[in-house]
């Protein structure tokens, strides 16, 4: 058996090195594990679901499986709207097992090791999952615990809130409406982030409900960014500045949050240009945690220095295994994370993994689409749709750059269905929509 595993590791070495996925798909179809499946996809979010659903129903029974550790599902999208108290959390939740198809296996169980080279997970449970391909859809996990303070301040303290993790969002709304004035703070961290509008988002939401209670005018809102820019594509991140100015809101650059203490509520900050820090005091402070990808993944063999899955950002083939594929926030593609950056690599990663699985060449390219619903109000929003380098490419024949009741409607309404269409496998992105509302006019693929 020690022989066969050291001769199957350098088959498996040399094919991938080589990159001769022949020889990859006969030793990766022959050799050994305890459960064995064409398709292992791990972790069952917004990317996990959506590819799983897609090749459970081409592939058949048996032939797919999903390794995912919770329960619950949530489309976090909609936290923002959580957090603003227009949905409730339970209208965000799907039970784990509503999403992941019949026809495909569920490992209930956390990946604890990548191994590329004999095309094995391990779990925590102790099973290792032998697959043909892979596809890496494990996200991003919530750091709170590397700001001193912050975990025991969200524990003690009700006015220091954060719509980042199921577990707190619920009270953000509870703060907002308790503010009777002073100093209101809005954070955002110097880690890539889920959706780096969403830190902003909130502020909207809070600023307009002060305003219209009164309390905006005995109060000070001051949003404290780890960036350089309001947002990465220029069109937006100016008119949202230009929002911030006209509502009186403080905006601080390249300022990340080092340290809470609850009980004198204040919150120190590093200013990132000069490692100066100082004391802020807040009376309502909202925080975005830093995050990273899962510690299983930061130390797998699949990742950069950063810790993220180094994949080809335009075919999302990962850069040294080809029988393996990334999707969604977990991945290093330079495009804002966001669910709608996930559907449009749905489409990508199904048909160049289909490619792959027949022998072809890849096809498909990703165009770096991303899409950040810019609540900027509790009846408007900017609608963000960009690609790489921040490039507009907005579904709508309208200028998408303007504070919209149209857009809010849709964030609120069409959102929360294309993201359930999704993880169904049967949405890849606007782009057709894109195309009939452009008259077919559009460059945009
Ligand atoms: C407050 C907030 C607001 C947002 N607003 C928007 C928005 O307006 N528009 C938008 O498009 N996006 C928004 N997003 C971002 C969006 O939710 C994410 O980009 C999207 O969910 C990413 O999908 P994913 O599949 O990469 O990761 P996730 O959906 O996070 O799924 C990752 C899955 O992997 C599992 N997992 C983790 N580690 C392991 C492991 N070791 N083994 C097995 N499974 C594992 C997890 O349990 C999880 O189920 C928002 C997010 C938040 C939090």
């Amino acid at each position: 058996m020690a022989a066969f595993s050291r001769t199957a590791s350098l088959l498996c070495k040399n094919a991938v090195r080589s990159e001769s996925l022949g020889k990859l798909n006969n030793f990766c179809t022959s050799a050994r594990g305890s459960k064995s499946y064409q398709l292992v996809v791990v972790g069952s979010g917004a990317g996990g679901a959506a590819i799983a659903a897609r090749f459970s129903s081409k592939l058949g029974k048996g032939k797919v499986a999903i390794i995912e550790p919770s329960d619950a599902h949530y489309n976090q999208a909609m936290w923002t709207l959580v957090g603003g108290g227009i949905v409730k959390l339970e209208d965000t939740y799907r039970p784990m097992a509503s999403i992941i198809p019949s026809t495909c296996d569920w490992i209930k169980d956390r990946a604890t090791t990548f191994k590329p080279d004999t095309c094995t997970v391990s779990t925590q449970g102790g099973e290792e999952i032998k697959y043909e391909y892979l596809v890496v859809a494990v996200g991003l996990q919530l750091r709170y615990e590397d700001i001193k303070g912050l975990t025991e301040g969200l524990e003690m303290d009700p006015m220091l809130v954060s719509n980042y993790s199921a577990k707190y969002v619920t009270r953000t709304i509870n703060a907002i409406d308790k503010f009777k004035g002073g100093q209101a703070v809005f954070t955002l961290p110097n880690t890539p982030i889920k959706c780096p509008g969403a830190p902003q988002k909130i502020m909207y939401l809070a600023e307009s409900k002060w305003k219209k209670n009164g309390v905006k005018k005995s109060s000070t809102i001051t949003y404290n960014t780890a960036m350089g820019v309001m947002l990465g594509a220029p069109k937006y991140a100016e008119v949202l500045r230009g929002v911030c100015e006209k509502r009186g809101i403080q905006v601080n650059f390249k300022t990340n949050l080092v340290e809470v203490n609850p009980e004198k509520k204040e919150a120190v900050f590093m200013k990132l240009e000069t490692g100066e820090t100082y004391v802020q005091p807040y009376d309502f402070m909202h925080v975005t945690p830093p995050m990273s990808t899962p510690t299983e993944l930061k130390s797998s063999p699949l990742v950069n220095a950063g810790g993220f899955l180094t994949v080809d950002k335009y075919t999302l083939q990962h850069s040294q295994y080809p029988n393996v594929f990334g999707i969604g926030d977990c991945t290093d593609v330079p495009t804002p994370k966001t669910a709608a950056a996930v559907a449009s690599q749905c489409g990508i990663v199904a048909e160049n993994l289909a490619a792959v699985m027949k022998g072809g060449t890849l096809t498909r390219k990703y165009d770096g689409y991303t899409a950040c619903p810019l609540v900027t109000s509790y009846n408007t929003c900017i609608m963000a749709e960009f690609a790489f380098e921040g490039v507009p490419m907005e579904t709508f024949p309208i200028d998408q750059g303007k504070e919209r009741q149209s857009m809010y409607w849709v964030k609120l309404h069409i959102l929360p269905r294309v993201y359930n269409l999704m993880t169904k496998g049967w949405w890849s992105g606007p782009a057709p929509v894109r195309k009939i509302f452009h008259l077919g006019l559009s460059k945009q693929e």
